[in-house]
């Protein structure tokens, strides 16, 4: 469906000529996001409320053309990619902080806002809203509620969706919603809220969030654990948690990327360790100091090879600048990676990493795995040459094994970076027909058009 004149002219009025754009260099700029695939969109608008987008939505089922909602581009699955053309909706402008209410623990907040931006205003009125998405400097607070975003904090705090108490959003019809509450419970009809955070903008555009906020902890520790191999590592990671400890963190790196994020970045990591353990615990001075002598003591009865504790706060900047950064750093070991997401119960956690080393020995891949083990989440990374058609067989086939072995474990496939389009094709392994049906219903119920976000959840 090409953009005509006149319908572009209408998109002009609604936002104003600077603000909308058909020239090739600006739709370059929204072609992408994290899975590095490229679509072209057919325009590219950037409203500044409600009202606008309304106005957008309106005319799209009118002139019939697909609206793709855009935070910052960093989703790994795709959501933001105009696959069928269209026009990208970017959600930059609506970025005030509208309020931080201390007398009841909660914001108001637009969606273009980024993350971190968010956790440093809250944080200056010792308050915490704990979502952290390793993406969170650049990230926005719509894109991670659209995927209910995770992070490192979600062993203790659970995910984004945990956090949100209601919301405004355009639905496709053109139509304003409000759904939730700004008390701090509320039960009254059915939780459209908790339909709409992770449904990936295809269900409507977020342009008001309310969240729930908690005090600041008043301490926090970090935490390095060094071990020969993986295996060891996983076993410590599923014994912390059968002993019900809560660490506000337990992250991992495998050897692969221990060894890439220091030749990134060269703040001497231990790049002959089999794996770490980046562990972090927040509360009161007393709790926290028990609580890392405790684990100190499970990691090194299970086999660490050494624990190191960092107090300064430089020295914890620079642990986390080393775990944010192994998602871009992976580029050293190929042109072109195929990212997973997958969650296995935290039982199950060596029995993945097992079953990931027989896939590396069979396949003789570059496989890569790191991320968020506290919660069973491993990000399994395979990095390639896509255009090498035999590693590319091998690789796809090895994702299928992935996920096979995952859904026999009582996994997921997806923890926290959504389905979009590059896991479409393996929603039905998951998901059973009458529910994908049942979706399916949802989305034409929202979107009877079939205007908003084309292409992503459901395969084709
Ligand atoms: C280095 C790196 C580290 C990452 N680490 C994590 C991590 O630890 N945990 C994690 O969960 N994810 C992580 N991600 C993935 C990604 O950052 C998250 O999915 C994030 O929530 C996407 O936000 P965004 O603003 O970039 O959204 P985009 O990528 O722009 O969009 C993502 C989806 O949200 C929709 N969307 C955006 N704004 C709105 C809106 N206002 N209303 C409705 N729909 C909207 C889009 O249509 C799309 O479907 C990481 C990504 C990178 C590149």
């Amino acid at each position: 469906m090409a953009l005509t004149d006149s319908t572009f002219k209408k998109l002009q009025n609604i936002v104003g000529n600077p603000y909308c754009s058909r020239k090739k260099e600006d739709l370059i700029c929204y072609a992408y996001d994290a899975t590095a695939r490229t679509y072209l969109p057919d325009a590219v608008i950037f409203p500044k409320n409600s009202k606008e987008i309304s106005g957008i939505l309106h005319v799209a089922n009118e002139d019939h053309f697909f609206v793709i909602p855009r935070g910052a581009g960093t989703g790994m699955t795709g959501g933001s990619l105009p696959v069928e053309g269209g026009v990208v909706v970017v959600m930059s402008r609506l970025n005030r902080i509208l309020g931080i209410d201390k007398d009841n623990l909660i914001a108001h907040v637009e969606p273009g806002v980024i993350t971190g931006r968010f956790h440093r205003a809250v944080e200056k009125e010792k308050l915490f809203y704990p979502p952290d998405p390793s993406s969170s400097d650049f990230s926005t607070l719509g894109g991670n509620l659209a995927e209910c975003a995770g992070g490192p904090r979600a062993v203790k705090y659970g995910v984004t969706r945990d956090y949100v108490l209601g919301l405004e959003v355009v639905i496709p019809t053109g139509e304003l919603i409000r759904t939730g509450v700004a008390t701090a419970k509320g039960v009254v009809g059915y939780d459209l809220t908790r339909l709409i955070v992770g449904s990936e903008g295809t269900l409507g555009i977020i342009t008001r969030i309310t969240v729930k906020l908690l005090p600041l902890p008043e301490t926090v520790r970090t935490m390095v654990a060094v071990f020969d191999d993986m295996e060891t590592a996983a076993e410590t990671v599923s014994e912390i948690i059968r002993r019900a400890m809560v660490p506000r963190t337990i992250e991992f790196m495998d050897n692969a990327s221990i060894r890439c994020v220091e030749r990134y970045l060269n703040i001497h990591l231990p790049v002959d360790a089999g794996a770490l353990l980046l562990l972090e615990v927040d509360g009161k001075e007393k709790e926290v100091d028990e609580l890392i002598d405790q684990l100190k003591t499970v990691c090194i009865s299970r086999g660490a090879n050494g624990t190191s504790i960092a107090r300064k706060k430089e020295d914890i900047e620079k642990l986390w600048k080393a775990r944010k950064a192994i998602s871009p750093a992976l580029f050293q070991y190929g042109p072109d990676k195929i990212n997973e997401d997958i969650v296995v119960p935290r039982s199950r956690i060596p029995d993945m990493v097992r079953k990931i080393a027989a896939l590396k020995e069979k396949t003789g891949l570059t496989m890569v795995s790191f991320g968020h083990a506290g919660d069973g989440n491993i990000h399994f990374n395979i990095m390639l040459d896509k255009k090498n058609q035999e590693e590319l067989k091998k690789a796809e086939a090895a994702v299928d094994a992935l996920f096979e072995y995952t859904l026999a474990l009582g996994g997921t496939i997806s923890g926290e970076h959504g389905v979009g389009i590059t896991k479409a094709p393996y929603i039905a392994k998951e998901i059973g027909a009458l529910e994908l049906r049942l979706m399916k219903k949802i989305k034409k119920l929202f979107d009877p058009n079939g205007i908003l976000n084309p292409g992503k959840i459901f395969p084709n």
